[in-house]
């Protein structure tokens, strides 16, 4: 699944590419990826432009004109790809192959601009959606999921961190930091990282950190969420390669998906470990 990084470099890669563009025409042949039939869907969306491209937790908002939006959710294996004569944009970054080859097998939506240039949307899971909703549909929409802050964003501060933390005594750091009412964006990857930056076990008790560590987990959220959003925007390849997985950030990782290696600081064989039905990575040596 894609995680933060990635859904904030399509959402840039994306922004400069269809901000401004008027929707001509709209299909579909995926009832269950849109929220109204087809022929309403289409109806709604014509005519519409692109007034902004936004990011909240790891899902898509096309503001619209005329107050409306769509929640873009692309799961697992969804991908939006825009492409026109001159250019192709996958994945945020842009390619020089064009694209010939769209819309394929696993497009199962696309929209098409008054300059001939489109919108695709490829999943080959088929879970991912586009939902239409008029401005105050979305508030209600976002505030049912009940999102902590964006961890880059200025509300998140150590402050809160320290205060949600104190509500929750008796959860394990790595489920802390995984709940999106916490904080949203750390998903299973990043929350090994971070725990590994502050020198944490991820099974560790939230009650039992000391304020020097929860400073480190303060920081390793921000820096480590903050890096991988940097390399994410200079490397392309690995993104589509891995379909979703940590992209080129991955080179990078610490302990995920590295048990049965060595630390990269220590040398110690890397340990994992089940927390909530979540495989974890640790270095039993580097972390406490
Ligand atoms: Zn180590």
């Amino acid at each position: 699944m894609p995680e933060l990084p990635e859904v904030e470099t399509i959402k840039r890669g994306l922004g400069k590419n269809i901000v401004g563009k008027k929707i001509a025409d709209f299909d579909c042949d995926w009832q269950k990826a849109i929220n109204y039939s087809l022929k309403e869907y289409k109806s709604k969306v014509r005519g519409l432009q692109i007034k902004d491209v936004k990011r909240r937790a790891k899902m898509l908002i096309l503001n619209l004109s005329k107050n409306w939006n769509i929640l873009v959710h692309l799961k697992m294996t969804g991908q939006l790809v825009y492409g026109s004569k001159t250019k192709c944009v996958v994945g945020g970054h842009p390619i020089e192959e064009g694209y010939d080859c769209l819309p394929n097998r696993f497009t199962h939506a696309t929209f098409t601009f008054f300059d001939q240039s489109h919108l695709y949307f490829n999943d080959i899971r088929k879970f991912g959606w586009l939902r239409l909703f008029t401005d105050a549909e979305l508030a209600e929409e976002l505030a049912k999921l009940n999102l902590g802050p964006e961890p880059l964003s200025s509300e998140f501060t150590l402050a809160y961190l320290k205060g949600r933390l104190s509500k929750r005594p008796n959860n394990r750091i790595k489920q802390f930091l995984m709940d999106s009412s916490n904080v949203v964006g750390v998903g299973n990857i990043y929350s090994d990282e971070v725990c590994f930056y502050a020198k944490v076990k991820p099974i560790r008790l939230v009650k039992t950190l000391k304020e020097s560590e929860i400073k480190l987990i303060y920081k390793g959220i921000k820096k480590i969420l903050a890096d991988s959003i940097k390399l994410q925007g200079t490397t392309f390849s690995d993104y589509r390669n891995a379909q979703g997985e940590a992209g080129a950030f991955s080179k990078k990782l610490k302990v995920y998906g590295r048990y049965g290696q060595k630390c990269k600081i220590c040398g110690t064989i890397i340990k994992k470990i089940k927390i909530g039905g979540r495989t974890s990575s640790f270095c039993p040596q580097c972390q406490k």
